[in-house]
């Protein structure tokens, strides 16, 4: 049986960060040198795993509420702090890669465990870029039966693939989070996937949640 699982937010926190774009002295916001190469000409979008290949030159500056050490920035990158990576590295965490923001306390995950998922819980919005076909998604997967949960105990996963206005949707196990939790970890929300029985419940009762399946880290 996959273990239980939480898909991670960080929607509701007030901190701004962006790793693709730098101000400029002029004060006007632009993309970072290196990832020029990497955008769709027509929309600017781009696919986060070129830019974790590419990887990260300093200067970098992470604004955070204090305490804070884990987050997921503007530009959709998971982000945690030495001490969370530490954790994650000494319990054995699987599905994910990891590269420093140098000269930061920080380090930037790539979510690696790439899960089939019911791709028609999206709902696109807006124009489909000509260029590269991209369009926005919006609506969130919801339920168990909706993702392929790994068979792995600790380990984060994702969807396979990447929304339209970017970003994976991204899960972690029930131990997983308790290691999170164990270690500290400030500045997400996580909302457990719901199975059939619950499923069933919430379709009669659409304000009805379990108990305990939002957890505020
Ligand atoms: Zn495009």
């Amino acid at each position: 049986m996959p273990e239980r699982a939480y898909q991670l937010w960080t929607a509701d926190q007030p901190d701004f960060n962006w790793l693709t774009r730098v101000k400029s002295g002029r004060g006007d916001s632009g993309m970072r040198p290196p990832y020029v190469t990497v955008l769709c000409r027509a929309c600017n979008r781009f696919s986060l795993d070129d830019v974790f290949r590419l990887g990260f030159e300093p200067p970098h500056r992470i604004r955070v509420r204090k305490g804070r050490n884990l987050l997921v920035t503007e530009d959709y990158f998971l982000c945690v702090r030495d001490g969370i990576l530490d954790a994650l590295n000494a319990a054995g965490v699987k599905g994910f890669a990891s590269k420093p923001l140098p000269e930061t306390e920080w380090h930037v995950l790539s979510v690696t465990d790439r899960r089939p998922f019911d791709a028609s819980v999206y709902e696109p919005s807006g124009r489909k870029c000509a260029e590269c076909g991209r369009q926005p998604q919006y609506r969130t997967i919801q339920f168990e039966r909706q993702i392929d949960r790994p068979a792995e105990r600790l380990t984060f996963f994702c969807t396979a693939t990447e929304r339209g206005q970017g970003g994976f949707d991204t899960f972690v196990t029930e131990p997983l989070l308790e290691v999170l939790r164990g270690a500290g970890a400030k500045g997400a929300m996580f909302q457990r996937l719901l199975d059939a029985d619950e499923e069933e419940r919430q379709t009669r009762e659409p304000s009805w949640k379990p108990k305990g399946s939002v957890v505020v880290l």
